[in-house]
């Protein structure tokens, strides 16, 4: 696995290591609660790893998640939601809860972008 990087210059990433998560244009809604507080949807983040599958009894009902891991420092970021039993949480199919409080919002500017860009690999073996 590879790191991959957003080209634009806002990015939320990683609060522990600064890893590319998502970028603003991904944002769905900033109304969601997570483990830490407040939890913001997603419909797309990157340089994750998944844990196990389960099903879990939320305030919206009964929703099938799967934990999602900072594929650098393994940080447990928040989770994916892969299914929900409620059709009008349906929408939140293949999305991801991010906790903001495990995230930092990057600015980048273009003396520093070549640093940011810097890829890394990974194998997420933990
Ligand atoms: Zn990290």
């Amino acid at each position: 696995m590879q790191f991959k990087v957003f080209m634009n210059n806002y990015v939320y990433s990683c609060s522990e290591c600064g890893n590319h998560l998502s970028d603003p244009s991904e944002l769905v809604s900033t109304s969601f609660r997570g483990r830490t507080g407040p939890a913001w949807l997603f419909a797309k983040v990157i340089n994750i790893c998944e844990g196990e599958y389960e099903d879990r009894m939320m305030t919206t009902g009964q929703h099938t998640i799967v934990d999602i891991y900072c594929n650098n420092c393994s940080n447990n970021v928040g989770w994916k939601y892969e299914d929900s039993l409620e059709e009008s949480q349906k929408y939140k199919k293949g999305k991801y809860i991010l906790e903001k409080a495990l995230l930092s919002f990057l600015v980048l500017d273009h003396q520093k972008k070549e640093h940011h860009l810097e890829l890394k690999s990974s194998d997420c073996d933990f």
